[in-house]
């Protein structure tokens, strides 16, 4: 990395932020900027920074300069410029959502640990209870599948094009794959370019790659933040994070801002038992539907 890295005083200092204090923790400070819109948690050499207490992936760890933090240019312009700015998104009329039902037909998903049922069932009750939620909220709402159908990945970013739409929104749920018992929300956003991303699951992740979506990472962000804010009033205390990717095809492959959502793992039984029930999909429904307001 050649690029001339940030120091946080000096960048708080020039944009008119007065509020960036040093919170003495171990194994190393913490130092916490004050904005007009949250506060921006960071800590030198942990790629985990907070957003009023929401946990965000950063690019890369800061360092320590001297006395001083220093974040990677790319976390300040993709990461908290983004998010200093507020989390407003676009509210003109009629703006249209795609809402994608993760898997479908042949494509099951995983697997609820608890009852046997499949993921692809559970993400399309999920869309069918937000399509009329968000209606109501002055959205035109799409689904990618309406029922147990094969919809393949370039199709979904296709269908979302086809309907000029201005969001993209992919639900899932997750499984583990076998490292201890996790539980809770992830919410991702495709990884801006020339960073590394928060998970690759196996597949390459080059951090060269410009793709078309990358127009929209700041909205992307304001969106999973929001998304993610809103998921976690609901699902309790596991926060897994926004986070950043670029396997997911149908975040590199959109053309307007996109995220994905997790919406919590049927690995994990006490949270598969929760999402078997329909109350608490109605509630995952209404915190989607709140969260784009
Ligand atoms: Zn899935």
């Amino acid at each position: 990395m050649n690029a001339a890295w940030v120091s946080l005083h000096s960048w708080a200092a020039q944009n008119g932020y007065r509020g960036l204090r040093v919170l003495p923790l171990s194994p190393s400070a913490a130092y916490a900027l004050t904005t007009l819109n949250g506060v921006f948690t960071v800590r030198v050499g942990s790629q985990t920074a907070y957003w009023d207490q929401l946990d965000i992936r950063l690019g890369f760890p800061p360092q320590l300069i001297g006395d001083q933090i220093y974040l990677h240019p790319l976390d300040i312009n993709k990461t908290l410029k983004p998010l200093a700015r507020g989390l407003t998104v676009p509210t003109t009329a009629q703006r249209v959502v795609v809402i994608d039902p993760g898997h479908g037909g042949s494509n099951p998903g995983t697997r609820s640990i608890v009852d046997g049922r499949l993921e692809k069932e559970f993400t399309l009750d999920w869309a069918r209870r937000l399509s009329p939620l968000l209606e109501q909220k002055g959205w035109q709402a799409f689904l990618t599948r309406t029922g147990d159908v094969d919809v393949s990945l370039p199709d979904r970013t296709a269908f979302a094009e086809a309907h000029h739409a201005d969001l993209f929104l992919s639900l899932h749920f997750n499984a583990s794959g076998g490292n201890g018992d996790p539980a809770g929300v992830e919410t991702y956003c495709l990884t801006p370019t020339g960073m590394a991303s928060s998970v690759t699951r196996g597949y390459s992740d080059d951090t060269d790659q410009v793709f078309p979506n990358n127009t929209f990472d700041a909205e992307n962000l304001r969106y999973a933040v929001r998304l993610q804010r809103a998921l976690l009033e609901i699902n309790g205390a596991t926060d897994r994070g926004v986070r950043r990717a670029r396997y997911p095809a149908v975040l590199r492959g959109s053309s307007q801002p996109a995220v994905l959502i997790e919406g919590g793992y049927l690995s994990n039984p006490r949270e598969a038992r929760k999402i078997a029930d329909p109350a608490y999909r109605q509630k995952l429904a209404e915190a989607v539907a709140r969260a784009l307001e």
